[in-house]
Protein backbone atom coordinates (compact mmCIF):
# COMPACT_ATOMS: atom_id res chain seq x y z
CA UNK A 1 0.00 0.00 0.00
CA UNK A 2 1.17 3.39 -1.41
CA UNK A 3 0.55 6.21 1.15
CA UNK A 4 2.43 8.81 -0.62
CA UNK A 5 -0.19 10.27 -2.64
CA UNK A 6 -0.52 13.69 -3.04
CA UNK A 7 -3.97 15.30 -3.00
CA UNK A 8 -5.54 16.88 -6.37
CA UNK A 9 -5.60 20.74 -5.16
CA UNK A 10 -4.35 23.83 -5.98
CA UNK A 11 -1.52 23.67 -3.18
CA UNK A 12 1.49 21.54 -4.00
CA UNK A 13 4.85 21.95 -2.39
CA UNK A 14 7.06 18.99 -3.48
CA UNK A 15 9.82 18.09 -0.57
CA UNK A 16 12.66 19.84 -2.96
CA UNK A 17 10.67 23.41 -2.54
CA UNK A 18 10.34 23.05 0.84
CA UNK A 19 14.26 21.96 1.12
CA UNK A 20 15.58 24.82 -0.42
CA UNK A 21 12.98 27.21 1.11
CA UNK A 22 14.30 26.06 4.58
CA UNK A 23 18.20 26.10 3.97
CA UNK A 24 17.46 30.06 2.36
CA UNK A 25 15.54 30.61 6.26
CA UNK A 26 18.04 28.59 8.09
CA UNK A 27 20.55 31.32 6.28
CA UNK A 28 18.85 34.11 7.20
CA UNK A 29 18.43 33.24 10.93
CA UNK A 30 22.02 32.70 11.44
CA UNK A 31 22.34 35.77 9.95
CA UNK A 32 20.24 38.20 11.91
CA UNK A 33 21.63 36.28 15.52
CA UNK A 34 25.01 37.07 14.73
CA UNK A 35 25.22 38.11 18.66
CA UNK A 36 23.47 35.64 21.28
CA UNK A 37 22.51 32.30 19.76
CA UNK A 38 18.63 31.85 19.24
CA UNK A 39 16.29 29.63 21.13
CA UNK A 40 13.76 28.15 18.84
CA UNK A 41 10.30 27.16 19.99
CA UNK A 42 8.45 24.42 18.81
CA UNK A 43 4.99 24.55 18.72
CA UNK A 44 3.57 20.95 18.66
CA UNK A 45 2.57 18.84 17.28
CA UNK A 46 2.23 20.02 13.51
CA UNK A 47 5.90 22.07 13.35
CA UNK A 48 7.97 18.86 14.27
CA UNK A 49 8.89 18.00 10.54
CA UNK A 50 9.68 21.46 10.22
CA UNK A 51 11.74 22.18 13.37
CA UNK A 52 13.53 19.29 12.53
CA UNK A 53 14.69 20.51 9.01
CA UNK A 54 14.84 24.22 10.38
CA UNK A 55 17.60 23.62 12.90
CA UNK A 56 19.61 21.75 10.83
CA UNK A 57 19.72 24.48 8.15
CA UNK A 58 20.77 26.59 11.00
CA UNK A 59 24.48 26.35 11.00
CA UNK A 60 25.56 27.94 14.51
CA UNK A 61 24.97 26.83 18.24
CA UNK A 62 21.33 27.25 18.91
CA UNK A 63 19.23 25.75 21.90
CA UNK A 64 15.41 24.45 21.62
CA UNK A 65 12.33 23.58 23.17
CA UNK A 66 8.87 22.71 23.04
CA UNK A 67 5.52 23.49 23.60
CA UNK A 68 2.10 21.97 22.80
CA UNK A 69 -1.38 24.00 22.20
CA UNK A 70 -4.72 22.94 21.36
CA UNK A 71 -5.02 22.37 17.84
CA UNK A 72 -8.65 21.51 15.75
CA UNK A 73 -8.47 18.02 16.55
CA UNK A 74 -10.26 16.15 14.13
CA UNK A 75 -12.38 19.25 12.80
CA UNK A 76 -10.66 21.14 10.11
CA UNK A 77 -12.25 24.57 11.50
CA UNK A 78 -10.77 26.27 13.84
CA UNK A 79 -12.67 26.49 17.84
CA UNK A 80 -11.41 30.12 18.38
CA UNK A 81 -10.29 28.98 21.38
CA UNK A 82 -6.42 28.24 22.30
CA UNK A 83 -5.43 25.67 25.21
CA UNK A 84 -1.82 25.37 26.48
CA UNK A 85 -1.30 21.65 26.64
CA UNK A 86 2.35 21.40 27.35
CA UNK A 87 4.95 24.04 28.60
CA UNK A 88 8.62 25.21 27.61
CA UNK A 89 10.96 23.25 29.73
CA UNK A 90 13.04 26.36 30.28
CA UNK A 91 12.87 29.63 30.80
CA UNK A 92 13.68 32.61 28.13
CA UNK A 93 14.36 35.40 30.08
CA UNK A 94 16.83 37.58 28.37
CA UNK A 95 16.56 35.00 24.99
CA UNK A 96 16.32 35.37 21.15
CA UNK A 97 13.35 33.32 20.74
CA UNK A 98 12.16 32.28 17.39
CA UNK A 99 8.42 30.40 17.78
CA UNK A 100 8.58 28.06 15.14
CA UNK A 101 4.73 27.35 13.47
CA UNK A 102 3.65 24.97 10.57
CA UNK A 103 0.99 27.38 9.28
CA UNK A 104 -0.44 30.77 10.87
CA UNK A 105 -4.49 30.21 9.43
CA UNK A 106 -6.48 32.70 11.17
CA UNK A 107 -3.72 34.22 13.72
CA UNK A 108 -5.63 33.10 16.71
CA UNK A 109 -2.89 30.81 18.15
CA UNK A 110 0.06 32.48 17.17
CA UNK A 111 -1.61 35.49 19.19
CA UNK A 112 -1.98 33.87 21.92
CA UNK A 113 1.70 32.08 22.01
CA UNK A 114 3.10 36.37 21.41
CA UNK A 115 1.41 37.45 24.54
CA UNK A 116 2.38 34.17 26.70
CA UNK A 117 5.84 34.38 25.59
CA UNK A 118 6.07 38.03 25.67
CA UNK A 119 5.21 38.12 29.32
CA UNK A 120 8.28 35.88 29.74
CA UNK A 121 10.54 38.98 28.64
CA UNK A 122 12.69 37.68 26.19
CA UNK A 123 15.13 40.15 24.68
CA UNK A 124 13.37 39.37 21.40
CA UNK A 125 10.83 37.18 19.80
CA UNK A 126 9.90 36.10 16.46
CA UNK A 127 8.54 34.06 14.61
CA UNK A 128 9.13 31.29 12.02
CA UNK A 129 6.22 29.82 10.03
CA UNK A 130 6.27 27.59 7.30
CA UNK A 131 2.77 28.47 5.80
CA UNK A 132 0.77 31.19 5.36
CA UNK A 133 -2.83 31.79 4.84
CA UNK A 134 -3.23 35.74 5.10
CA UNK A 135 -6.72 35.56 3.28
CA UNK A 136 -8.05 33.94 6.64
CA UNK A 137 -6.26 35.87 9.16
CA UNK A 138 -8.55 37.57 11.89
CA UNK A 139 -5.85 38.94 14.11
CA UNK A 140 -2.78 40.77 12.74
CA UNK A 141 0.18 38.81 13.84
CA UNK A 142 3.95 39.16 12.54
CA UNK A 143 5.98 36.34 10.83
CA UNK A 144 10.16 37.20 10.60
CA UNK A 145 10.90 33.95 8.61
CA UNK A 146 8.03 33.04 6.49
CA UNK A 147 8.63 29.58 4.51
CA UNK A 148 5.39 30.14 1.75
CA UNK A 149 2.16 32.12 1.67
CA UNK A 150 -0.76 30.10 -0.01
CA UNK A 151 -4.14 30.26 -0.75
CA UNK A 152 -7.14 29.32 1.13
CA UNK A 153 -7.24 25.49 1.23
CA UNK A 154 -6.82 22.71 3.87
CA UNK A 155 -3.37 21.32 3.57
CA UNK A 156 -1.66 18.75 4.57
CA UNK A 157 1.84 16.42 4.91
CA UNK A 158 5.29 17.74 6.15
CA UNK A 159 4.20 17.67 10.18
CA UNK A 160 0.63 18.71 9.24
CA UNK A 161 -2.14 16.33 9.73
CA UNK A 162 -5.58 15.56 8.17
CA UNK A 163 -7.59 13.52 10.84
CA UNK A 164 -4.02 13.10 12.85
CA UNK A 165 -2.96 11.26 9.85
CA UNK A 166 -0.59 11.93 6.73
CA UNK A 167 2.04 14.10 9.12
CA UNK A 168 4.72 11.42 7.78
CA UNK A 169 3.57 12.78 4.12
CA UNK A 170 7.48 14.59 2.78
CA UNK A 171 5.61 17.09 0.43
CA UNK A 172 2.76 19.49 1.62
CA UNK A 173 -0.41 19.26 -0.91
CA UNK A 174 -4.35 19.62 -0.30
CA UNK A 175 -7.47 18.37 -1.78
CA UNK A 176 -10.17 19.99 -4.33
P1 LIG B 1 -4.84 29.61 13.62
O1 LIG B 1 -4.90 29.78 15.10
O2 LIG B 1 -3.83 30.53 12.95
O3 LIG B 1 -6.19 29.71 12.99
O4 LIG B 1 -4.43 28.13 13.34
C1 LIG B 1 -3.21 27.66 13.63
C2 LIG B 1 -3.21 26.15 13.74
O5 LIG B 1 -4.32 25.54 13.09
C3 LIG B 1 -1.98 25.60 13.04
O6 LIG B 1 -0.88 25.58 13.91
C4 LIG B 1 -2.45 24.23 12.61
O7 LIG B 1 -2.27 23.32 13.67
C5 LIG B 1 -3.93 24.41 12.35
N1 LIG B 1 -4.20 24.63 10.92
C6 LIG B 1 -4.55 25.78 10.30
N2 LIG B 1 -4.73 25.62 8.99
C7 LIG B 1 -4.47 24.31 8.74
C8 LIG B 1 -4.47 23.51 7.55
O8 LIG B 1 -4.73 23.95 6.42
N3 LIG B 1 -4.13 22.20 7.71
C9 LIG B 1 -3.83 21.66 8.93
N4 LIG B 1 -3.51 20.37 8.95
N5 LIG B 1 -3.83 22.38 10.07
C10 LIG B 1 -4.14 23.69 9.97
Amino acid sequence: MNVFRPGNGKVQLSEAQIAARIRELGEQIKHDHAEQEPHLVCVLNGAFIFMADLVRAIDMPVTMDFLAVSSYGNAQQSSGEVELLKDLRMPIAGRQVIIVEDIVDTGITLNYLLRLLEARQPTSLKVAALLSKPSRRKVEVPIHYLGFEIEDAFVYGYGLDRGQFDRNLPFITSQA
